[in-house]
C-alpha cells in the first residue's frame, strides 16, 4: 500500500516515512502544502498523513482542494493544536480521522490501519485473501493450504497490488507508480523479474492461483 505523508518537520517526516517504511507500506514524503497538494492529486494512495500547520498552503486548505478535486483518498490529520475548532474544521473539509501531536507510533499505525481497512482490502489479522491464498503483512509470507513462503519487500508489495484487484488488469505504470513511485527510473523489465520471481513462489506452494501477462499492458490474478 502506498502512503503520502506531509509534514514540513522534516526530522519528524522521516522517522514516520522510516516507521511506515518498516511495516510495508511504500511511502512518498513532502515537506510542505504545495507539493503536498501535487502528489496527492496524482490519486495514486491509500491513505495520505496530513499535518494542518504547513507552509506554502495549510492542511485544511490542502484537503479542501483535494475533495474538491473528487480525490477521495482518506486522509488522517495531524495537528499539534488540540483544539477542537481545528478537528472540527478538518473533518468538515473532508479528513477522516485526526491525530493530536505528540502521537505514539502504535496509535498512527493502528489509525492508518483501519483507514486503509475500510477498503476492505485488509482482513483484521493482517491477511489478505484470494480464493484460500492468503498474503500475511505480519510474515510477509504468502500460504496455501499450509504451505509458506516468503517474499521480499517488493514482491510483498506487488502481490498485495494483485489481491487488492483481483481479476482486473493491472496496467505496469500504475504498478511502477505505486510502488517504485513517479520519480523513478525504473524499467518495465524490472517488473517482470519480480512477477517472475512470484510465478516461482506461487509454484513452489502449489497454489493454483496464475499471474496472467496481458501482453503489452500489465498483469492480472487469476
Ligand atoms: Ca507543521
Amino acid at each position: 500500500m502506498k502512503l503520502l505523508v506531509v509534514e514540513d518537520e522534516v526530522q519528524l517526516a522521516d522517522a514516520l516515512s522510516e516507521i511506515l517504511k518498516r511495516n510495508m507500506y511504500s511511502v512518498d514524503t513532502a515537506y510542505n502544502g504545495i507539493d503536498g497538494l501535487d502528489n496527492a492529486l496524482t490519486g495514486v494512495y491509500d491513505c495520505i498523513i496530513l499535518d494542518i500547520m504547513l507552509p506554502g498552503m495549510n492542511g485544511l486548505e490542502v484537503l479542501s482542494n483535494l475533495r474538491a478535486e473528487k480525490i477521495n483518498t482518506p486522509v488522517l490529520l495531524l495537528t499539534a493544536r488540540s483544539e477542537v475548532e481545528d478537528k472540527i474544521n478538518g473533518l468538515d473539509c473532508g479528513a477522516d480521522d485526526y491525530l493530536t501531536k505528540p502521537f505514539v507510533t502504535g496509535e498512527l499505525l493502528a489509525r492508518v490501519r483501519a483507514m486503509t481497512r475500510r477498503k476492505g482490502e485488509i482482513l483484521d489479522d493482517g491477511k489478505m485473501d484470494f480464493n484460500g491464498l492468503q498474503l500475511n503483512k505480519n510474515t510477509c509470507a504468502l500460504s496455501w493450504q499450509g504451505s509458506d513462503v516468503k517474499l521480499s519487500l517488493k514482491e510483498y508489495q506487488i502481490m498485495e497490488l494483485l489481491i487488492a484487484n483481483p481479476k482486473q488488469i493491472l496496467p505496469k505504470e500504475r504498478i511502477i507508480e505505486k510502488i517504485w513511485g513517479y520519480e523513478s527510473d525504473v524499467e518495465y523489465n524490472n517488473i517482470e523479474v519480480y512477477i517472475s520471481f512470484l510465478r516461482k513462489k506461487l509454484t513452489s506452494i502449489s497454489a493454483p492461483v496464475q499471474i496472467k501477462t496481458a501482453r503489452g499492458i500489465g498483469y492480472s490474478l487469476e
